[in-house]
């Protein structure tokens, strides 16, 4: 029998009612021939809720028993659409990550797929079994702790899975009807996708549209997995949704094809550091260690020997890079005068493969910003995208002008 992958988020399995209708749209895949394989979220909000609890009763956690707990919320949920399956006659069972077994490394709360077995859930499809659900998110580490891939990590989960059983189609069911050209939360105007090529898809995810965690599209890419993004509130087509695919699979693009908003960045400035070679390496060493993801760069121009260094990182990791960079400094690695931080900027981002080709693009983008009255603090570009860090209050203005300036709500 033909496999196929379908995943459905938070917000698709937020209860009862909405698991049923989940399990409908199942069963209509397993009426078609398919042997299914189910990855389900959390309900939404629980995450959340389990997150916090981790941080209020341990600020400084240990990251295996963040996991332990953070990841049970898709136990629930895993199980509750078994039982669905079954009430509706068709044959389900239910898998938590370490039964299956999904392998992963040791990074607790951050994990890598390293290897999904397929003998145990083929060998219950060969006897019959119509549907395997499987709680998203989680894995197990080779010491045999329980591990979890990142915020957003089930949609990972889906693809690896459809990797490993060489599934037909990932179809990601989410509460919007596909990939827009930006956050249509933010954007009233955003129009939807029928396709968006690999490239962009994984920029947009990283540069914080999280309607795909950005190493589900990385796998997706490298295992050429066949994946869709899809409502789960409305009846579907074989071509409903946005399908992700490869560059030469799309007629027209235009230059820009999407914007992106990532609300919690923050910005830190070493103030009056020597400029003298190493001094990058004994910044962004200890930031590096302590697991700091710093984004954005600029060291200011150096006067009489010293100079100031920019940077920016998600607003969680805040503390952890003030403690990385101060312990730098008690130990004598890195002397600075002041460590000056802004946690009011968020990131707007431009993205476009057409960018390779065409200039012009970072100028139109800068004077958008500007006739806004917007103040850029950081610029960062690369091949296909333009990423500017600006003050929070003003990430729905700028969503929304660049939007209208690039005229994406045009086909
Ligand atoms: P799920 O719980 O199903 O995984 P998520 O909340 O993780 O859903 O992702 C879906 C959300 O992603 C949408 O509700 C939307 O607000 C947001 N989003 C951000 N950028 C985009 C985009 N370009 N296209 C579609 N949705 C987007
Ligand atoms: N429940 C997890 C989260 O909220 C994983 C997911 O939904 O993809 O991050
Ligand atoms: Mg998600």
């Amino acid at each position: 029998m033909p496999v196929l992958v379908m995943k459905f988020g938070g917000t698709s399995v937020a209860n009862l009612d909405r698991i049923r209708r989940a399990a409908k749209r199942v069963g209509v895949e397993v009426a078609k021939g398919y042997d299914v394989i189910v990855i389900v979220s959390a309900m939404s909000g629980k995450t959340n809720e389990l997150v916090g609890w981790v941080g209020e009763t341990s600020p400084m956690y240990d990251a295996r028993e963040y996991d332990a707990v953070v990841s049970s919320g898709e136990n629930v949920t895993a199980g509750l659409m078994a039982l669905t399956l079954q009430e509706m006659d068709i044959p389900a069972r239910s898998w938590q990550g370490w039964q299956v077994p999904l392998k992963t490394n040791s990074a607790h709360g951050a994990a890598r797929i390293e290897e999904i077995p397929p003998e145990n859930i083929m060998a219950k499809f060969g006897e019959g079994m119509k549907v395997a659900v499987v709680a998203g998110f989680q894995g197990i580490s080779p010491e045999g702790r329980i591990t979890t891939l990142g915020r957003g990590g089930s949609d990972t989960t889906a693809v690896a899975f459809a990797a490993a059983f060489d599934a037909e189609r990932c179809d990601i069911y989410t509460d919007v009807d596909g990939v827009y050209t930006t956050d249509p939360r933010i954007c009233q105007k955003a129009r939807k996708l029928d396709r968006i090529a690999f490239e962009e898809m994984l920029e947009l995810a990283s540069l914080g549209a999280k309607v795909l965690q950005t190493r589900s599209v990385e796998l997706a890419m490298r295992y050429n997995v066949k994946l869709r993004v899809l409502s789960s509130f409305e009846e579907q087509s074989d071509t409903a949704g946005t399908l992700i695919c490869a560059e030469e699979d799309i007629m027209e693009s235009n230059v820009v094809n999407g914007i992106a908003a990532s609300r919690e960045e923050a910005k830190m400035t070493l103030v009056t550091i020597a400029d003298e070679p190493g001094i990058a390496a004994s910044i962004f060493g200890p930031l590096s260690d302590a697991g700091v993801n710093v984004d954005m760069i600029i060291q200011n121009i150096s006067e009489e020997g010293v100079t100031d260094m920019t940077f920016s990182c998600p607003i969680d990791q805040v503390k952890r890079a003030e403690k990385a960079l101060g312990e730098a400094r008690d130990a004598g690695k890195l002397t600075f005068e002041e460590l000056a931080i802004d946690t009011e900027v968020c990131k707007v981002s431009a993205v476009g493969i057409g960018m390779r080709s065409q200039s012009g693009v970072a100028a139109k983008m800068f004077k958008v910003l500007s006739d806004e009255g917007i103040n850029i603090k950081v610029i960062a570009t690369s091949e296909i995208k333009i990423s500017v860090l600006i003050e929070r209050k003003y990430m729905e203005l700028a969503v929304q002008a660049l939007h209208d300036a690039f005229e994406l709500e045009k086909a």
